[in-house]
Protein backbone atom coordinates (compact mmCIF):
# COMPACT_ATOMS: atom_id res chain seq x y z
CA UNK A 1 0.00 0.00 0.00
CA UNK A 2 1.08 3.22 -0.87
CA UNK A 3 -0.47 6.62 1.42
CA UNK A 4 0.69 10.15 0.72
CA UNK A 5 2.60 11.95 3.66
CA UNK A 6 -0.21 12.48 6.39
CA UNK A 7 -3.24 11.92 4.60
CA UNK A 8 -6.29 10.44 6.23
CA UNK A 9 -9.38 11.28 5.17
CA UNK A 10 -13.15 10.64 5.85
CA UNK A 11 -15.20 11.11 2.97
CA UNK A 12 -19.24 10.75 3.25
CA UNK A 13 -21.18 11.94 -0.10
CA UNK A 14 -24.24 14.42 1.76
CA UNK A 15 -26.94 12.40 0.87
CA UNK A 16 -29.33 15.30 1.54
CA UNK A 17 -27.56 17.60 -1.38
CA UNK A 18 -27.43 14.80 -3.80
CA UNK A 19 -31.18 14.47 -3.25
CA UNK A 20 -31.88 17.89 -4.04
CA UNK A 21 -29.23 18.06 -6.80
CA UNK A 22 -30.07 15.04 -8.67
CA UNK A 23 -33.49 16.31 -10.70
CA UNK A 24 -31.51 19.27 -12.09
CA UNK A 25 -28.87 17.11 -12.97
CA UNK A 26 -31.25 14.80 -14.87
CA UNK A 27 -32.79 17.38 -16.53
CA UNK A 28 -29.64 19.41 -17.82
CA UNK A 29 -27.12 18.38 -20.09
CA UNK A 30 -25.45 15.47 -18.63
CA UNK A 31 -21.57 14.87 -19.68
CA UNK A 32 -21.04 11.26 -21.25
CA UNK A 33 -19.76 9.34 -18.76
CA UNK A 34 -16.17 8.20 -19.99
CA UNK A 35 -16.07 4.93 -20.80
CA UNK A 36 -13.88 2.75 -19.22
CA UNK A 37 -10.82 0.81 -21.46
CA UNK A 38 -9.32 -2.65 -21.02
CA UNK A 39 -5.60 -3.47 -22.38
CA UNK A 40 -2.53 -5.62 -21.00
CA UNK A 41 0.46 -4.32 -22.31
CA UNK A 42 1.29 -6.72 -24.68
CA UNK A 43 1.44 -9.74 -21.29
CA UNK A 44 -0.94 -12.36 -20.24
CA UNK A 45 -0.02 -11.65 -17.10
CA UNK A 46 -1.23 -8.17 -16.80
CA UNK A 47 -4.73 -6.87 -17.30
CA UNK A 48 -5.17 -2.75 -17.13
CA UNK A 49 -8.81 -0.99 -16.44
CA UNK A 50 -8.47 2.88 -17.13
CA UNK A 51 -10.34 5.56 -18.73
CA UNK A 52 -7.40 8.13 -19.09
CA UNK A 53 -4.55 7.11 -21.46
CA UNK A 54 -1.56 8.88 -19.68
CA UNK A 55 -2.91 5.96 -17.00
CA UNK A 56 -1.55 3.12 -19.39
CA UNK A 57 1.24 4.24 -20.55
CA UNK A 58 2.46 4.61 -16.95
CA UNK A 59 0.86 0.96 -16.73
CA UNK A 60 3.05 -0.17 -19.12
CA UNK A 61 6.12 1.49 -18.37
CA UNK A 62 5.75 0.17 -14.99
CA UNK A 63 5.18 -2.84 -15.95
CA UNK A 64 8.23 -3.11 -18.13
CA UNK A 65 10.30 -1.86 -15.48
CA UNK A 66 9.18 -3.58 -12.92
CA UNK A 67 9.39 -7.30 -14.62
CA UNK A 68 12.64 -6.66 -15.81
CA UNK A 69 13.98 -5.99 -11.98
CA UNK A 70 12.08 -8.91 -9.88
CA UNK A 71 11.09 -11.39 -12.79
CA UNK A 72 14.21 -10.71 -14.73
CA UNK A 73 17.15 -9.43 -12.50
CA UNK A 74 16.22 -11.05 -8.96
CA UNK A 75 14.70 -14.71 -11.01
CA UNK A 76 11.18 -14.07 -9.37
CA UNK A 77 7.66 -15.29 -10.77
CA UNK A 78 3.87 -14.33 -11.01
CA UNK A 79 1.86 -16.88 -10.60
CA UNK A 80 -1.47 -15.59 -12.25
CA UNK A 81 -2.16 -12.73 -13.66
CA UNK A 82 -2.82 -9.17 -11.77
CA UNK A 83 -5.38 -6.80 -12.78
CA UNK A 84 -4.52 -3.26 -12.90
CA UNK A 85 -7.49 -0.53 -12.21
CA UNK A 86 -6.98 3.67 -12.58
CA UNK A 87 -9.76 5.18 -10.97
CA UNK A 88 -10.66 8.73 -9.44
CA UNK A 89 -10.45 7.68 -5.89
CA UNK A 90 -8.84 4.65 -3.80
CA UNK A 91 -10.26 4.21 -0.46
CA UNK A 92 -9.54 1.67 1.95
CA UNK A 93 -10.74 0.20 5.32
CA UNK A 94 -14.39 0.33 7.10
CA UNK A 95 -17.36 2.23 5.73
CA UNK A 96 -17.02 5.01 8.81
CA UNK A 97 -13.56 5.55 8.52
CA UNK A 98 -12.20 5.39 4.83
CA UNK A 99 -8.70 6.15 4.21
CA UNK A 100 -8.02 7.49 0.87
CA UNK A 101 -4.81 6.12 -0.50
CA UNK A 102 -2.46 6.44 -3.62
CA UNK A 103 -2.88 3.02 -4.22
CA UNK A 104 -3.29 -0.52 -3.35
CA UNK A 105 -3.02 -3.93 -3.68
CA UNK A 106 -5.78 -6.69 -2.60
CA UNK A 107 -4.36 -10.37 -1.94
CA UNK A 108 -7.67 -11.94 -2.44
CA UNK A 109 -9.06 -10.29 -5.99
CA UNK A 110 -5.10 -9.74 -7.32
CA UNK A 111 -6.28 -6.56 -8.08
CA UNK A 112 -3.69 -3.62 -8.11
CA UNK A 113 -6.02 0.02 -7.40
CA UNK A 114 -4.08 3.44 -8.54
CA UNK A 115 -5.72 6.61 -7.94
CA UNK A 116 -5.69 8.19 -11.96
CA UNK A 117 -3.02 10.65 -12.96
CA UNK A 118 -6.24 12.50 -13.90
CA UNK A 119 -7.07 13.04 -9.97
CA UNK A 120 -7.25 16.33 -9.01
CA UNK A 121 -6.50 15.09 -5.73
CA UNK A 122 -3.01 14.23 -6.16
CA UNK A 123 -2.37 18.19 -7.77
CA UNK A 124 -3.31 19.24 -4.23
CA UNK A 125 -1.09 21.62 -2.30
CA UNK A 126 0.52 19.54 0.23
CA UNK A 127 -0.02 16.75 -1.61
CA UNK A 128 3.66 14.95 -1.79
CA UNK A 129 5.44 12.10 -2.51
CA UNK A 130 8.74 11.86 -1.56
CA UNK A 131 8.62 15.44 -0.34
CA UNK A 132 8.48 15.87 -3.84
CA UNK A 133 5.05 17.57 -5.44
CA UNK A 134 3.67 14.49 -7.73
CA UNK A 135 4.30 14.63 -11.63
CA UNK A 136 4.42 11.66 -14.12
CA UNK A 137 7.43 9.86 -13.20
CA UNK A 138 6.32 9.77 -9.35
CA UNK A 139 3.14 8.44 -10.82
CA UNK A 140 4.67 5.36 -13.05
CA UNK A 141 6.74 4.46 -9.37
CA UNK A 142 3.48 4.52 -7.76
CA UNK A 143 2.61 2.29 -9.81
CA UNK A 144 5.50 0.10 -9.73
CA UNK A 145 5.37 0.12 -6.09
CA UNK A 146 2.02 -1.46 -6.35
CA UNK A 147 2.94 -3.98 -8.84
CA UNK A 148 5.75 -4.95 -6.77
CA UNK A 149 3.59 -6.06 -4.23
CA UNK A 150 1.68 -8.13 -6.51
CA UNK A 151 4.68 -9.85 -7.90
CA UNK A 152 6.36 -10.21 -4.62
CA UNK A 153 3.48 -12.10 -2.94
CA UNK A 154 3.74 -14.94 -4.66
CA UNK A 155 7.45 -15.44 -4.16
CA UNK A 156 7.07 -14.87 -0.06
CA UNK A 157 8.32 -18.98 1.67
CA UNK A 158 6.53 -17.72 4.62
CA UNK A 159 3.11 -16.59 5.43
CA UNK A 160 3.63 -13.43 6.87
CA UNK A 161 7.30 -11.84 7.24
CA UNK A 162 5.56 -8.69 8.36
CA UNK A 163 3.48 -5.96 6.84
CA UNK A 164 7.27 -3.84 6.89
CA UNK A 165 9.19 -6.67 4.85
CA UNK A 166 7.12 -6.29 1.97
CA UNK A 167 7.04 -2.83 2.62
CA UNK A 168 10.60 -2.51 2.54
CA UNK A 169 10.91 -4.63 -0.86
CA UNK A 170 8.36 -2.60 -2.78
CA UNK A 171 9.90 1.07 -1.89
CA UNK A 172 13.17 -0.74 -2.82
CA UNK A 173 11.37 -1.97 -6.21
CA UNK A 174 10.01 1.42 -6.65
CA UNK A 175 12.76 3.75 -6.14
CA UNK A 176 15.34 1.10 -7.87
CA UNK A 177 12.87 1.30 -11.21
CA UNK A 178 12.59 5.04 -11.23
CA UNK A 179 14.31 7.04 -14.25
CA UNK A 180 17.63 7.93 -12.87
CA UNK A 181 17.32 11.65 -12.94
CA UNK A 182 14.20 11.15 -10.80
CA UNK A 183 16.07 8.75 -8.52
CA UNK A 184 18.47 11.96 -7.59
CA UNK A 185 16.13 13.98 -7.12
CA UNK A 186 13.95 11.73 -4.73
CA UNK A 187 17.46 10.70 -2.77
CA UNK A 188 18.17 14.46 -2.55
CA UNK A 189 15.32 15.03 -0.36
CA UNK A 190 16.41 12.94 2.24
CA UNK A 191 19.64 13.45 3.72
CA UNK A 192 18.99 10.87 6.42
CA UNK A 193 21.22 8.08 6.76
CA UNK A 194 19.77 4.68 6.35
CA UNK A 195 19.01 1.64 8.74
CA UNK A 196 21.91 1.44 10.75
CA UNK A 197 20.54 -2.25 11.31
CA UNK A 198 17.73 -4.41 10.43
CA UNK A 199 15.82 -4.21 13.99
CA UNK A 200 15.30 -0.29 12.66
CA UNK A 201 13.66 -2.08 9.99
CA UNK A 202 10.20 -1.92 11.81
CA UNK A 203 6.25 -1.36 11.17
CA UNK A 204 6.07 1.42 13.21
CA UNK A 205 8.32 3.25 11.21
CA UNK A 206 6.76 2.76 8.30
CA UNK A 207 3.16 3.78 9.65
CA UNK A 208 4.82 7.53 10.89
CA UNK A 209 7.19 7.96 7.89
CA UNK A 210 6.37 6.04 5.02
CA UNK A 211 8.14 7.97 2.47
CA UNK A 212 11.24 8.25 4.43
CA UNK A 213 10.69 4.19 5.30
CA UNK A 214 11.41 3.53 1.68
CA UNK A 215 14.21 6.19 1.08
CA UNK A 216 16.42 4.39 3.87
CA UNK A 217 14.90 0.78 2.62
CA UNK A 218 16.14 2.00 -0.87
CA UNK A 219 19.54 2.64 0.53
CA UNK A 220 20.11 -0.47 2.81
CA UNK A 221 18.77 -2.25 0.09
CA UNK A 222 21.75 -0.94 -1.69
CA UNK A 223 24.83 -0.70 1.27
CA UNK A 224 23.39 -4.58 1.93
CA UNK A 225 23.66 -6.43 -1.39
CA UNK A 226 20.45 -6.70 -3.41
CA UNK A 227 20.73 -10.59 -3.71
CA UNK A 228 21.26 -10.76 -0.14
CA UNK A 229 18.00 -8.50 1.54
CA UNK A 230 15.77 -10.28 -1.59
CA UNK A 231 16.78 -13.57 -0.03
CA UNK A 232 17.03 -12.52 3.59
CA UNK A 233 13.10 -11.17 3.58
CA UNK A 234 11.65 -13.59 0.92
CA UNK A 235 12.67 -16.72 3.27
CA UNK A 236 11.19 -15.08 6.61
CA UNK A 237 14.73 -14.64 7.73
CA UNK A 238 13.62 -11.08 8.66
CA UNK A 239 10.88 -10.75 10.44
CA UNK A 240 8.82 -7.27 11.44
CA UNK A 241 5.62 -8.40 12.61
CA UNK A 242 4.86 -5.95 15.66
CA UNK A 243 5.68 -7.97 19.27
CA UNK A 244 2.26 -8.92 20.92
CA UNK A 245 0.66 -6.96 23.57
ZN1 LIG B 1 3.23 -0.57 -0.22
Amino acid sequence: MLVPAASRTVSRPCLTALAFLLPFLAGAAMAQPVKQRLADCGTPLLLVRYTHPPDLDHACEAWSRVSAFLLGEHRLRLDAPVELVFSERVELGPETDRLRVLGHFERATRIVQITSIAASWLREPGRLMFRLPMDEELHVSLVAHELAHAILFDNFRVAEPGRACGEYLAYVVQIATMAPHARVQVLAQYPERDFATLDDITEIFHVFFPHEFGVRSYRHFVREGHAYMMELILSGGLQTDLPPM
